[in-house]
């Protein structure tokens, strides 16, 4: 995978040459169809199925979302409005033609590098999991050039983690190993010391953790870290929990991918686009993937000259429709009100969770950031958010993280008002009481929805992956 990064130029060439050749294709006859069968239907026909269909989806623009980690806030119509200025240019066009497209990536870089305390950013990485991945290659290639990537064989992580954290890792060739959370949440610092030492590439952590809980002895583990010559990583998908209040920088961290399609307010689920920007610190600039935006005082260019690039880890330049919008969202918003985005964020959570506190178990009892973890107390994690289907609101997120059994993770995110999160918290507290005295109801939940419970285990086994007209 190492190797691939750095050379995709070639490979590149060797696929345009392929293209280059004359395709001809001779199809059986019995391949061939003698009559295709198209639905003979009017204009309203069609429009009336397909909005109906539509209303029975359900979005950011319909409803509350509270899908923990996932960050499902209002995207603004305004950013969209701006990224379409741009749809028209192509990713080939000469440099001195895309002067405003290339202003626009540097200024983004220039702001995640204010709000993270970084020194360098590349803008390239797809989506979250990708920019981890990023930033293993880019804690691999450090160690090389150190000389000591023979014996760094491992990284670091705390059973909280997300789940795309161990996958990057392994990934990138490093062993994985899982170090326990204490009774309080939090990473336990013994654990950590004990399993640091000079074969320790790196620990990747987030903070606040999935729990929503700040790792209060962040510093503590920096200096583990540091002085054991390992790397610190940050796992920034959700920085709506800390930006303008504290950043990655501060807290010592040396790595940093951050989800613009969570944090920045850009529309994601369903599969993408997303963009998951990477940030380093110090000596590790020398290693970011090529080309980054620069500009020399006149005019905005691609710069190539990194000195030990790890090359490229997407085409072209990373998914530039996602950058305009983060950037039109931190534009308008602006330092203060990126700010009060944290700080509402934050109330909003521990609001909701003093609200339900009294009907769901709360593993922890701490203050929480931008999202908090509960347990059902007479139900299923599965159950209640099937009865929440009913309501006509979205679910949290279940089943994560894995050291709480039966969770429900709740991010009711910093564009809801208190409107919405006493409605939210209302059915929440309603679903608990059904829980105890009518638990069939929770357990053949959803009745209101147009598709009922599903078998899962069923859609696992035989699962029906693709639509047939089976007149
Ligand atoms: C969403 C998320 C990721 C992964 O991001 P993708 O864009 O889905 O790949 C990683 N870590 C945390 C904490 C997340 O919430």
């Amino acid at each position: 995978m190492y190797q691939q990064a750095k050379y995709d130029e070639p490979l590149l060439n060797e696929i345009k040459g392929e293209e280059e050749k004359e395709i001809s294709v001779d199809v059986p006859d019995k391949l061939k169809r003698s009559s295709l069968n198209i639905p003979n239907l009017e204009e309203w026909q069609v429009v009336r199925h397909y909005t109906r269909l539509s209303q029975m989806n359900y979005g950011v623009d319909i409803n509350t979302y509270p899908l923990g980690s996932c960050t499902m806030k209002y995207n603004p119509k305004l950013n969209e409005e701006i990224a379409k200025w741009f749809s028209y240019l192509h990713p080939y066009q000469e440099e001195s033609t895309v002067q405003g497209a290339l202003q626009i990536m540097y200024e983004l870089q220039e702001m995640l590098k204010k709000i993270t305390d970084m020194d360098d950013f590349t803008l390239q990485p797809a989506a979250g999991a990708h920019g981890e991945f990023t930033g293993m290659l880019l804690v691999r290639a450090y160690h090389e050039y150190k000389g000591e990537l023979e014996k760094r064989r491992n990284v670091l992580l705390p059973d909280s983690a997300h789940g795309t954290n161990p996958a990057s890792a392994a990934m990138a060739g490093f062993n994985v190993i899982e170090i326990p959370s204490n009774e309080k949440g939090m990473v336990d610092l013994e654990a950590l010391e004990a399993a640091t030492d000079d074969t320790t590439a790196a620990f990747m952590i987030t903070n606040p953790n999935t729990l929503g809980i700040f790792e209060e002895e962040i510093l503590e583990i920096a200096k583990i870290m540091h002085k054991n010559g390992a790397l610190l990583y940050y796992d920034g998908a959700n920085l709506n929990a800390i930006m303008g209040i504290t950043s990655p920088g501060i807290m010592g961290f040396d790595i940093v991918h951050l989800n613009l399609h969570k944090t920045f307010s850009t529309p994601h689920g369903g599969g993408g686009p997303g963009s998951g920007p990477v940030g380093v610190r110090g000596e590790l600039v020398d290693f970011l993937p090529v080309p980054i935006v620069r500009y020399d005082g006149e005019k905005y260019y691609l710069d190539y000259d990194v000195k030990h690039t790890i090359g490229k880890v997407r085409s072209f330049y990373g998914n530039f429709g996602v950058m305009v919008k983060a950037w039109a969202y931190i534009k308008r918003l602006g330092g203060e009100g990126l700010k009060n985005a944290t700080i509402r964020a934050v109330l909003n959570s521990n609001y909701l969770k003093e609200r339900i506190k009294g009907y769901y178990e709360l593993p922890h009892k701490d203050l929480r950031k931008h999202e908090f973890v509960v347990k059902p107390k007479n139900a299923r994690a599965l159950d209640v958010a099937k009865r929440l289907l009913d309501f006509g609101v979205h679910a949290p997120t279940v089943y994560f993280p894995l050291i709480v059994h039966e969770a429900l993770m709740i991010e009711p995110t910093e564009s809801e008002n208190k409107e919405t999160l006493d409605k939210f918290a209302d059915i929440m507290i309603q679903i608990a009481k059904e829980a105890e005295e009518n638990p069939k109801l929770l357990e053949e939940a959803p009745h209101n929805t147009a598709i009922k419970r599903v078998d899962d285990v069923l859609a696992a086994r035989k699962p029906v992956l693709s639509w047939k007209d089976k007149r």
